[in-house]
């Protein structure tokens, strides 16, 4: 007589299931970690650690637990294995997440972050930071934490967005509001909650279609409320122009992204929101951009097809523009210009105002960037430490 009936092999692998959950519920709630936290890190972090790693708990706690349960007293033993495999699925995905914000969390401790900033803030506080003013604009919560890893990602279960950790730098920053923009898309509502604008364009396309989409939607997300140092960022730092006509499963080609984005800035330059500069910046951009994919190898017509493929996009993807929160839209084109002059006579910049904002800091330090006096490392550096000791200033 031994216990081993027919059910053994499923109770086992239950069993074992039930145990990893276990595992990963006492390290990310165990006192040595918040211990850690409290101790190395600032109570803003910590309130985000914490808020985090209750969702995660929670998340184990309520829904994996209950439904690992149940998988035994399933009558037909088919059925059970079908649930089980279901719930392995779900668990894998939340132990690596949890992994994930493990060592993110760790990495923030040490400073991994830090490098990029002066002795101040690790680059993930000031990404938590911005963040904390678009989900405050946009009306639309964040109860995550950003983290160093390797390459920028969002997940929806716990709000955790990674940050590429080889860049920490300022001039990266925007990509986190592409990021959020993510987040946005799944819980934005029409002004008056009766719609679900993202969703109506989701609808009107293919299943296939529709990761192309979302990264479009939080593209102009991204440049909708940071402006031009997003569009900076990636057609200057990030695109490649030498694969750019090229669509990925998950992302559509970056000369489609490029055009993309260049369109949305050239619109927003359009809305006059004060910021009579705009329009120039915008072509200096698009004349580079297109300067390198002439260089990099350069197919007219896989150019005209990406241009008029985002040209749709951006006609269809902008009737959600009206239904953001009307402080969303970036309007800070003269502040912008304000604090590149400023910068640029002062060595010890003074303090922001109260009207000035973050986007206005990354704005002002890419557009600083891109002007013809700073020509070298050293004067890219000046302007770099500048815009963090500013950014960190904004109120
Ligand atoms: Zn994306």
């Amino acid at each position: 007589m031994n216990g081993l009936d027919e059910k053994a092999v499923l109770r086992a692998r239950v069993l074992a299931l039930d145990a990893e959950l276990d595992r990963v519920l006492q390290t990310i709630t165990g006192d040595q970690l918040a211990e850690a936290v409290d101790s190395k890190s600032n109570e803003r972090f910590a309130a985000r650690f914490r808020s985090t790693r209750d969702r995660f708990a929670s998340l184990i706690k309520q829904t994996l637990k209950p439904d690992l349960v149940k998988v035994e007293s399933v009558p037909s033993p088919t059925d059970a294995w079908a649930r089980l495999e279901k719930v392995q699925g779900r668990c894998e995905k939340v132990v690596r997440e949890c992994a994930a914000f493990l060592q993110g969390v760790v990495a923030r401790i040490h400073g991994l972050d830090r490098q990029g900033s002066q002795n101040g803030f690790g680059l993930c506080d000031l990404a938590d930071r911005l963040i904390d003013d678009l989900s405050a604009r946009a009306q639309i919560s964040w109860w995550g934490l950003t983290i160093p890893a390797d390459e920028e990602f969002v997940e929806e279960m716990a709000h955790v967005i990674r940050i590429r950790w080889a860049d920490v730098s300022l001039w990266n920053l925007p990509v986190v509001a592409h990021e959020f923009g993510h987040l946005v898309a799944s819980g934005l509502k029409s002004l008056d909650k009766m719609r679900e604008p993202f969703r109506e364009i989701l609808d009107r396309h293919k299943q296939e279609e529709q990761p192309h989409l979302h990264e479009f939607f939080a593209d102009l997300f991204a440049l909708h409320t940071l402006g031009y140092s997003f569009a900076a960022c990636c057609l200057l730092l990030r695109f490649n122009p030498r694969t750019a006509f090229r669509d990925g499963e998950n992302h559509p080609s970056e000369a489609k992204r490029s055009y993309f984005l260049l369109e949305a800035l050239t619109d927003q330059a359009r809305e006059d929101y004060g910021n009579g500069g705009s329009p120039n910046a915008v072509n200096g951009l698009r004349a580079a951009w297109q300067g390198a994919l002439k260089e990099a190898g350069y197919d007219a017509e896989a150019d005209k097809v990406a241009a008029a493929d985002a040209r749709t996009h951006f006609e269809e993807m902008k009737a959600v523009l009206p239904h953001f929160e009307t402080r969303l839209g970036y309007d800070g084109w003269l502040r912008t210009q304000n604090l590149v002059q400023i910068w640029r006579e002062h060595d010890d910049p003074p303090k922001p105002g109260a009207n000035e904002t973050r986007a206005d800091v990354l704005n002002a330090a890419w557009l600083s960037r891109v002007s013809p006096w700073v020509t070298n490392k050293a004067e890219l550096k000046e302007i770099g430490r500048k815009a963090i000791q500013v950014f960190q200033q904004v109120h």
